[in-house]
C-alpha cells in the first residue's frame, strides 16, 4: 500500500515510503533497529508504534526509514501504530543529540521523552447527559426542575444535573430510563485554561521596558538567540521575560519554563496568573500520574500554551515551542547526575537552536560559562541593575568569627545575637541561614573516637533530634540513635558535633524564648502545600525567626524581614571543587537578596572564620563582576571549564577487588590523544556509595577537544564485567 501513503506530504514530519522503518524503543539501547511496516498500515516519522523486542511489546518511536542491516524477510512486523501525535522532528533530533553529547544509549534519552504512563493510551471518557426531544409520560416538580437546568444544552453528569436542580440522582437516572436525557461522551479531563498575553501587567520601569521589548522582537523575529537577562535580586527579571512569554502567546506559539525547584514555586505561579489570568500547566515529579498524562498529552496535542516544569519538562512532545526561558539558570538542579547525565539549561540552548526560536538565560548571579558565553559573543546579554520600586540592595557584613566567636557550644556570635534582638525589637523578621539539615552533621564517641558512619556508604550518619534518628544523606540509610557507642559499647558517650538546622533551632529558643520560630527544611515540608503553608505563614507575619536550608534561598519573596544571617559562611568552600567559590557566592548572594525586598533597608551577616577569602570581600563590597573575573581568570590559567573540558567516568562495583581490577584495566587502555590528560583512577570522595566500591577518572581536555569520541574510542570496545557500572559524566558538576 506504498501508493495510499505516498500521497501524504513528504514534509519534515511526513510519511515514510518504505516497508521498513527503524524504530528507536526506550531502553538501554544505542540505535533503533529495523521492523517491517505491515500492508495497509500507514506510518510516519516519529509516530508511536507498538513493536515486539523478543517476548515483549513494547512502545517505540519511528526514528526514520529502515537501515537495510538486516534482510526483510527476517524482520518482524509493527504490531500496531498508536493514536496520539508523532513526537515532532526538533524533539527527534533532541533525543539523538543529547545521546551523543552525552554518550548515553538513544533509548535511554528516549525514555525521557515519553515518560508519562498512559498518556499514550486513548483519553477516557465519561458519560454525561444532554436533554433529547422526549418528555416523560409523567411529570413531577422535580423532573421539570432537571429538565429546566439541562435546557441550556450542555452535556452533564448524573450528578451535576442533580446537584444543580437540587434533586436526587434517582430522579435523573428515571429521566434518562424514559429516554428524556440521552447519553453522550465527554473527556475526562479538564480543558487547559488559555492564558490572555493582553491581561494587565506590571507597570514596567524604563529599563525594565527596553530589555522587555529586546526580548519580544527576537520572539517576534522567531530566530533563535539565546539571551542572558542578568539582574539583581528585584530588579524584576520575571516581569521582564514575561513580555517575552506574551509575545510567543500572541504569536500563538507554546512557551516552557524551567524552574530549578519546582516545588517551591506557588509564588510563581501566582504571578504567573496575576499577568496572564490564569495558572500555566506544571511539570514535575511531584505530578500525580493522572495530570502527567493529561499534561503530556495536551502538549503533544499542542494544546498547552505554557509549561512551567523542571528539568525533564525539556523532553515533553510540543509540537510548536516559540520560546524557552531557564529561570535562575545558574542553578545546580539543572544537572541530572544518575542515568543519563545531562545539564538542562545546556540542553535547552540545544532544543532552542534546533527549534530555531529563542531562549531566555534568567540569573541574578549567573553561572560563570553563561557569563563567558556572554563576553565572547554567542549569547546577548541584557541587564537589569536597580532594584524596582523603592527596595535598595542589602547592606553586607561580615562578622570575623576569630575576634567574635560564639559561647563555648553556641554556634551564633553575640554581634549577630545583637542584630536578631534588635529586629525582634522592631517587630521585624529576621532569617538564619544554614545549608545543613538535621541536627548535627557528626556523631563521635567521647570515650573512643569512634564516628558514626552510614554501613553503606562513606558518609557520616547525620543526626534529625526530631525525628530521633541517624540518616544517611546519600543513600536514605537510616537507625535509631544508639544508646551505647557502637565501637566500644561506652554508654552515653556519644555527642553530636557541629550544627544543623535543628540545633540552631534549639538555640534560638533559649536565647529568644518568646520569638516565633520557623524551621524550613526538607525534612519537615513533605511536598509543596507544606511548603505553601509554611511561607504563607511568614508572610502574615506569624513567623519572627524563619531557620532554613537552601530551601528558603530561591524565589521566595518575604516582605518583612530585613535580617539574614548566614550561620557559616565557609561551609560550601570546604568541598574544594572547580565551582566551591563560585556556587558558595551564588547561594550566599541569593540567601542575601531575600532581606530588605520591601520598602525596609535589608542587612546581612555573614559569620565567618576567613573574611577575607575572595568570596566574603565579594558578597561585602557587592563587586560580582570582578569577582566573576577573577574566577575566570583563575581557571583560564588551568584550563578549567569553561576554558577546558572534563569529564568524569566513575567505575563501581559490589566487590572492592573487583572494582579496582576494572578500573586499572581502564587506565592501561587510555588511548593518547593530543591536549587530553586523563588522572586517576582514585578513590571517589565518597569511596562507598550504598554498598559500592566506587573509583574515579577524570579527563581533562582542550576547550576543542571532542570528548566524546575519546570516550568511544577509549570505552566502547572494553570489556566490562556485568557487576561492574561505568558511568560518564561529560561537564560534571559533581565530583564525589
Ligand atoms: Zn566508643
Ligand atoms: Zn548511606
Amino acid at each position: 500500500m506504498a501508493s495510499e501513503i505516498s500521497t501524504i506530504p513528504a514534509a519534515s514530519d511526513g510519511a515514510i515510503v518504505s516497508d521498513t522503518v527503524s524504530v528507536l524503543i526506550p531502553l538501554a539501547l544505542p540505535k533503533p533497529y529495523d521492523y517491517k511496516v505491515p500492508v495497509g498500515m500507514a506510518v510516519r516519522a516519529g509516530d508511536y508504534v507498538v513493536v515486539p523486542l523478543g517476548s515483549q511489546e513494547l512502545i517505540g518511536v519511528v526514528w526514520g526509514a529502515g537501515s537495510g542491516e538486516v534482510g526483510h524477510n527476517r524482520l518482524k512486523a509493527i504490531v500496531e501504530v498508536i493514536d496520539a501525535p508523532p513526537m515532532p522532528e526538533v524533539l527527534r533530533r533532541l533525543v539523538d543529540w543529547v545521546a551523543g553529547y552525552t554518550v548515553s544509549p538513544a533509548g535511554s534519552v528516549l525514555r525521557l521523552a515519553i515518560r508519562a504512563p498512559g498518556a499514550l493510551e486513548p483519553p477516557r471518557l465519561r458519560t454525561a447527559y444532554r436533554l433529547g426531544d422526549v418528555r416523560p409520560q409523567r411529570m413531577t416538580p422535580a423532573r421539570t426542575r432537571a429538565i429546566e437546568v439541562a435546557g441550556d444544552g450542555f452535556a452533564r453528569t448524573v450528578r451535576e444535573l442533580a446537584e444543580e436542580a437540587g434533586v436526587s440522582d434517582s430522579v435523573v437516572r428515571g429521566l434518562v430510563d424514559a429516554g428524556t436525557f440521552l447519553p453522550v461522551d465527554i473527556p475526562t479531563e479538564a480543558p487547559f485554561p488559555d492564558p490572555n498575553p493582553d491581561a494587565q501587567g506590571v507597570v514596567l520601569s524604563a529599563e525594565q521596558a527596553e530589555a522587555a521589548a529586546r526580548l519580544r522582537a527576537h520572539v517576534d523575529a522567531q530566530h533563535f538567540v539565546a539571551v542572558l537577562l542578568d539582574g539583581v535580586t528585584g530588579s524584576g527579571k520575571t516581569e521582564v521575560y514575561f513580555e517575552a512569554v506574551a509575545a510567543a502567546l500572541t504569536q500563538g506559539k507554546q512557551v516552557l519554563i524551567l524552574l530549578p525547584e519546582i516545588a517551591l514555586t506557588s509564588q510563581f505561579l501566582e504571578r504567573f496568573e496575576k499577568r496572564f489570568g490564569c495558572r500555566p500547566a506544571e511539570w514535575h515529579s511531584d505530578l500525580a500520574t493522572r495530570e502527567r498524562r493529561r499534561v503530556w498529552r495536551g502538549v503533544a496535542e499542542g494544546r498547552v500554551p505554557v509549561v512551567v516544569g523542571a528539568r525533564s519538562a525539556l523532553f515533553l512532545p510540543f509540537p510548536d515551542l516559540g520560546l524557552i526561558v531557564v529561570d535562575e539558570e545558574h542553578d545546580a538542579a539543572f544537572k541530572q547526575e544518575d542515568g543519563v547525565a545531562y545539564h538542562a539549561r545546556d540542553m535547552a540552548v540545544v532544543r532552542a537552536s534546533l527549534g530555531k526560536f529563542p531562549i531566555v538565560l534568567s540569573s541574578a548571579t549567573p553561572s560563570l560559562e553563561t557569563v563567558v558565553n556572554a563576553e565572547q559573543g554567542r549569547y546577548e546579554a541584557v541587564r537589569l541593575d536597580a532594584r524596582h520600586g523603592v527596595a535598595v540592595l542589602p547592606e553586607v557584613t561580615a562578622i570575623d568569627m576569630r575576634s567574635n566567636p560564639p559561647e563555648r557550644g553556641r554556634w551564633l556570635s553575640p554581634v549577630l545575637v545583637t542584630e536578631i534582638a534588635k529586629a525582634l525589637a522592631a517587630g521585624e523578621q529576621s532569617m538564619l541561614f544554614l545549608n545543613r539539615r538535621g541536627y548535627a552533621p557528626l556523631t563521635l564517641c567521647r570515650t573512643c573516637g569512634h564516628r558514626i558512619e552510614c554501613p553503606q556508604c562513606s558518609a557520616w550518619l547525620v543526626e534529625h533530634r526530631f525525628r530521633r534518628e541517624l540518616a544517611c544523606h546519600h543513600c536514605g540509610y537510616s537507625a535509631p540513635v544508639p544508646k551505647a557507642c557502637p565501637s566500644c559499647g561506652a554508654e552515653d558517650a556519644l555527642v553530636a558535633c557541629g550544627p544543623g538546622v535543628e540545633r540552631i533551632a534549639e538555640e534560638v529558643a533559649e536565647l529568644f524564648p518568646e520569638a516565633r520560630v520557623a524551621v524550613v527544611s526538607s525534612d519537615n515540608l513533605r511536598g509543596p502545600s507544606a511548603h505553601e503553608a509554611v511561607f504563607a505563614g511568614i508572610e502574615a507575619r506569624e513567623v519572627d525567626i524563619i531557620i532554613g536550608t537552601q530551601i528558603v534561598a530561591k524565589g521566595h519573596h518575604f516582605p518583612w524581614l530585613t535580617l539574614v544571617g548566614v550561620v557559616d559562611a565557609d561551609l560550601g568552600l570546604e568541598n574544594g571543587d572547580l565551582r566551591a567559590g563560585e556556587r558558595t557566592f551564588q547561594l550566599l548572594q541569593q540567601v542575601a537578596g531575600r532581606a530588605g525586598r520591601a520598602e525596609r533597608p535589608g542587612r546581612v551577616f555573614l559569620q565567618s572564620w576567613m573574611p577575607e577569602h575572595g568570596v566574603m570581600r565579594a558578597l561585602v563590597s557587592g563587586k560580582r563582576d570582578e569577582f566573576l573575573a577573577r574566577e575566570a581568570a583563575a581557571r583560564e590559567r588551568v584550563a578549567l571549564p569553561p576554558y577546558g573540558r572534563l569529564v568524569g567516568v566513575v567505575v563501581s562495583a559490589p566487590d572492592a577487588g573487583l572494582a579496582q581490577r576494572v578500573a586499572r584495566e581502564m587506565a592501561r587502555l587510555v588511548p593518547r590523544a593530543d591536549d587530553v590528560s586523563v588522572l586517576g583512577p582514585a578513590p571517589a570522595p565518597l569511596a562507598l556509595l550504598r554498598g559500592r566500591t566506587r573509583l574515579r577518572f577524570l579527563v581533562k581536555a582542550g576547550r576543542s577537544v571532542n570528548v566524546q569520541a575519546f570516550i568511544h574510542a577509549w570505552l566502547d570496545d572494553m570489556k566490562i564485567p556485568n557487576a561492574v557500572r561505568v558511568s560518564v559524566d561529560i561537564d560534571p558538576y559533581s565530583f564525589m
